[in-house]
């Protein structure tokens, strides 16, 4: 399939890199394919990023059928531009779209699409230290039907952010709660999809969490509110003794790109690592004969975001002294520097854009 390119008018100001937030700036182009059952994926296009023109009974708006992915372009300091682990992202759309009754998408085309938009965007991939540009592809239901089934309509977008660094003030630990009422996903629901609704039902806990005057929220699981799963929107690690941690996917976890690597990095370290169902009550536990040593979340957005505090059932821990572990310190680093080109990479995770 050619991928064809309309040309904007004019182009935007770029924004000033030390002020970068997130996802509020997006580039001047965007990539867009549309699905039909007749034609299959077809009309590959990359246009000028703006609105796009839907029917109020647009399907997605009614009934979620929406998935995403995101990951990022990071400039080295050589001034190159690569992402890290592209088609794990792909490779996890298209399980994300198995299960929300998607047609699935050509990863090596779409790889090839989303390299294209890169090239033409690849003065937007900021340099400032710890920026990077979010690449955000997604796909959503387009018919325009108010009923419940699955779409037989869809169009699938790349849009591009640039970001600033997630921890601008240093890298600091984040304080969380734990809710034993609220669940983000259940046995057999759509818990390891990247799907929108997945999003929408951990809001009300997140701004509970909020009230509370804790950053994230600790996910038990959805059937005995037990095991943890995840924190916000990451995976979460825990570093008990000298084993790491990791809850294992049992179908209600994302599967996160990040999770991955911080598992194959500590195993390359030496680092004995174990993935299993692990309760609150055991952390508690551990925390309480002194082995709970690190706690960290791992996800694109922060890489590693490492746990201060946890409160639970009324009763706060904190987690070392409060501050960064060894540990959370050593994946942030060594992600980073694969990331960021500036140490090798004996896993082939990077992918140079040319
Ligand atoms: C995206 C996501 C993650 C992290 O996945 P990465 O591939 O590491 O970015 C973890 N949990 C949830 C719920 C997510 O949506």
């Amino acid at each position: 399939m050619e991928i064809t390119f309309r040309k904007a008018d004019r182009l935007k100001d770029h924004p000033d890199e030390s002020s970068l937030s997130f996802g509020t700036r997006f580039t001047d182009y965007m990539f867009i394919m549309d699905y039909e059952s007749e034609k299959g994926w077809h009309s590959p296009r990359i246009e000028p990023y703006g609105p796009m023109l839907m029917e109020p009974s647009t399907m997605v708006l009614h009934y979620g059928q929406a998935i995403f992915e995101g990951l990022k372009a990071y400039r080295s300091a050589s001034g190159a531009i690569q992402l890290f682990r592209p088609k794990e992202n792909l490779k996890r759309l298209n399980r994300s779209a198995e299960r929300l009754c998607m047609p699935a998408l050509d990863e090596d085309f779409v790889l090839k699409a989303m390299v294209e938009l890169l090239k033409i965007e690849k003065g937007w991939v900021p340099e400032a230290p710890g920026t990077s540009l979010y690449i955000r592809p997604a796909i959503i239901a387009t018919d325009p039907y108010i009923g419940l089934r699955a779409s037989h309509t869809y169009r699938f977008f790349i849009i591009l952010s640039p970001v600033g660094a997630y921890y601008p003030e240093g890298f600091n630990p984040v304080k969380i709660w734990v809710t034993s009422h609220y669940v983000r996903a259940v046995r057999g629901g759509v818990g390891e999809a990247k799907t929108a609704g997945n999003y929408a039902a951990s809001l009300y806990a997140t701004e509970l969490a909020h009230k509370e005057g804790y950053t994230q929220v600790m996910w038990l699981d959805g059937v005995e509110l037990k095991y943890v799963e995840e924190v916000g929107a990451m995976n979460i690690f825990f570093m008990i003794g000298n084993e790491l941690v990791t809850p294992m996917l049992n179908g209600s976890i994302l599967s996160g790109v990040t999770r991955d690597s911080v598992i194959r990095l500590a195993e390359s370290w030496g680092t004995k690592v174990t993935q299993r169902r692990i309760s609150i009550d055991e952390i508690y536990a551990a925390h309480d004969q002194g082995e709970l040593k690190e706690v960290f979340g791992s996800g694109t957005a922060a890489a590693i975001s490492p746990v201060g505090h946890i409160k639970y059932d009324g009763r706060e821990i904190i987690i070392g002294n409060g501050g960064v572990g060894p540990f959370a310190a050593r994946f942030f680093k060594e992600l980073m520097d694969i990331q960021y080109g500036r140490t090798a990479d004996p896993f082939g995770w990077v992918m140079p854009l040319e």
